[in-house]
């Protein structure tokens, strides 16, 4: 009897240790089948996001990246977008600066309206080819006026195009920089980290009065960094 009962005791301690160890095991595994399929879904979106930046960067590339005066960007992710204006997204590091300037013009009396914010490579590919056939303009005379998919600063969710709401018919015209929101934004944009993309120094792209630029994030200073590189060049 004594010897059974000390049999039983080595048992239940050997069956204690092993259920301890398997415990310890599924600790390490479970987490690892949630984070590891994770993982590679992420890896695969970035993988499939650079081919398709890669991709359109194959096609009548020129040695600096740039295509017909453009540089390449990619596409923010949508996680990052907000809606500032019934269907216009921007990068929502730029959202409350962008929300304080319009605030501020309005003290002003000058009242700032949101045009365009960010802009799908998809979208951006249907406003190059569709409007190129329409105006009957080649790629490089289209490219003056509106950046090649794959290489719009739009796509980054960094870039807004503005009017003056109180002269909707200088919208996305040159006609632009007579108003008295531009020369409001020309004064106070770069206090809420805004620049002009497309000055009138620009050799191949043509002045854009309207398309402004947030650099006020690390994030965005990282992507226009080449952009800020060149305008010594332009
Ligand atoms: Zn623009």
């Amino acid at each position: 009897m004594e010897k059974e009962k000390s049999l039983q005791n080595i048992f239940d301690i050997q069956v204690a240790k092993r259920e301890y160890q398997k415990n310890n095991k599924a600790k390490i595994i479970r987490p690892l089948i949630f984070i590891t399929p994770l993982f590679f879904l992420f890896s695969l979106l970035s993988w499939s996001q650079y081919q398709k930046v890669l991709s359109l960067r194959s096609t009548n590339i020129i040695d600096d990246g740039k295509i017909l005066g453009h540089l390449p960007y990619l596409e923010v992710s949508k996680n990052k977008l907000v809606e500032i204006q019934p269907d216009i997204l921007v990068h929502k590091d730029m959202f409350k600066s962008l929300l304080e300037m319009k605030k501020e013009a309005e003290k002003d009396d000058i009242y700032l309206v949101f045009l365009s914010g960010f802009r799908s490579i998809e979208l951006q590919k249907e406003i190059f080819y569709s409007l190129k056939s329409i105006r009957n303009q080649n790629a490089s005379e289209r490219a003056k006026v509106s950046a090649p998919p794959g290489y719009s600063e739009h796509s980054t969710g960094f870039a807004i195009d503005i009017g003056d709401a109180q002269n909707r018919a200088t919208d996305f015209e040159v006609e632009f920089e007579e108003t008295k929101a531009f020369k409001w934004l020309k004064r106070n944009a770069a206090k809420y980290h805004f620049v002009l993309s497309f000055n009138k120094n620009h050799k191949s792209v043509d002045y854009e009065p309207w398309h402004w630029r947030y650099e006020g994030s690390i994030d965005a200073l990282k992507i226009f960094e080449q952009a800020n590189r060149g305008i010594k060049i332009y």
